[in-house]
């Protein structure tokens, strides 16, 4: 009798995605008429084009694998030191971070990076997360069987949830007791919050102190348009002893469909074993990678180091000013119709208080009804987001300048 991991079981069967698409699923059957109308901005994915420097280093790679004399197997499973060196360079060196070539690993995608570090952590560690939260970091941690079962409210017993609320502008303090891993992500899906200098360098000391690690998920990082505005938590003094850093060329180069992202493990980062050893993350991490991943495609690697050359690199500004630009849209047009606004200044996503105490799943009802709009209900994402909804500027500016005038036309 083969049994199952029955930690699955625990999960909440109504999954945010899926269930937004039934409703949306229902609602077309009922008004097939309005079809070509709805508009999404629900899912955070990217709708425009790769830059043209990504998609010419994909085809000169797949013609080099197209050749004998160029041709390349199984390359080294932490990726090819040519990225590696290219993000080192670019993302750290350059804005005086000091982070190396072989501290960074490359794979296909920050999702399985913030899953798979799992792999390398006890059992019996005390977890804190924000809420609202990218549900990938609560859902994995029940897969792990690192909680008890779900409450009425969705909150698994055992973690150690951090409430991001309009008081403390949904950045969380440090919690006032010991964690062993805390999940901080910064520009913040869904929310759209960033943390100031002063408030990560608050939980680097926490860590610190707590021998707590971070993971810090920098997906966002490039939105942030504000200097002053930490991108990567390797610009606070001390978090290379703490911190991993999760990174990915999604929603900066629009991969999201090409599959790049890097995962950063400095050389300097300890744990424990349960009797006080320390022991570095680092070697744990990469034995864990040539173990159980091949490494991305040597195309879609060359794919990601196009977007470092200058070429590359005003594609993917232009792609951010694109979005950005929506997100402005959007944003005035909500606070416009009097709404509550957060976000959408250095993350594509804008956070809005449901009005007149709907729920968030009312809002979404109301907006899909009325407005032909898909957002995210943000209940969604924790007990926390109830009360408030997502609307991804991931879109044309056709169909945001669309979506604002919807808007304003509801009657709220
Ligand atoms: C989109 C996103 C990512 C990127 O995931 P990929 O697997 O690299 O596409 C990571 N974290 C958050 C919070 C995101 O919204």
């Amino acid at each position: 009798m083969a049994t199952i991991n029955e930690n699955y079981l625990k999960l909440k069967a109504g999954y945010l995605f899926p269930e937004i698409a039934r409703r949306v699923r229902v609602f077309l059957e009922e008004n097939p008429d309005t079809s070509s109308r709805l508009i999404r901005c629900g899912i955070g994915d990217v709708t425009e084009p790769l830059p043209q420097a990504a998609i010419q280093a994909m085809k000169a790679a797949t013609d080099e694998l197209g050749n004998r004399e160029t041709f390349r197997g199984y390359g080294p499973e932490q990726g090819y030191d040519f990225l590696r060196e290219a993000i080192a360079a670019n993302d750290y060196q350059a804005r005086g971070i000091e982070i190396s070539a072989d501290e960074i690993f490359i794979s296909d995608g920050s999702k399985c990076d913030a899953a798979n570090i799992l792999d390398i952590f006890g059992a019996d560690n005390r977890i804190a997360i924000s809420d609202p939260v990218y549900p990938v970091y609560v859902d994995t941690n029940v897969m792990a069987g690192h909680t008890g079962p779900a409450d009425e409210s969705g909150a698994y017993a055992g973690l150690k949830y951090l409430p991001c609320t309009p008081e403390n502008g949904f950045v969380a303090e440090p919690p006032d007791e010991p964690v062993d891993i805390a999940y901080l992500c910064f520009p913040n899906n869904p929310t759209g919050a960033v943390a100031t200098r002063e408030q990560l360098q608050k939980w680097v000391d926490y860590a610190r102190a707590n021998r707590t690690i971070l993971f810090f998920d920098a997906a966002y990082g490039d939105y942030i348009s504000d200097p002053a505005i930490p991108r990567s938590i390797y610009e606070i003094e001390g978090a290379r002893e703490c911190a991993i850093e999760f990174r990915s060329f999604s929603k900066n180069g629009g991969f999201t469909g090409v599959r790049c992202a890097l995962t950063v493990v400095p050389q300097t980062v300890q744990g424990y074993t349960k009797d006080g050893e320390a022991v570095a993350l680092h070697p744990l991490w990469l034995r864990r990678s040539t173990t159980k991943f091949n490494g991305v495609s040597y195309p879609v690697q060359r794919a990601a180091e196009a977007l470092y050359s200058d070429e590359g690199k005003a594609e993917v500004q232009a792609l951010i000013a694109h979005y950005m630009g929506n997100a402005r849209i959007l944003r005035e047009a909500a606070q416009q119709c009097g709404l509550q606004v957060w976000g959408g200044v250095h993350a594509p996503y804008i956070w809005i208080q449901a009005p007149g105490g709907l729920s968030s799943w009312e809002v979404f009802d109301r907006m899909l009804n009325e407005a032909n709009v898909v957002i995210t209900p943000g209940s969604g994402f924790g007990r926390r987001g109830e009360g408030f909804f997502r609307v991804s500027a991931f879109n044309s500016r056709a169909n945001v300048e669309e979506v604002a005038r919807r808007l304003s036309s509801m009657n709220w």
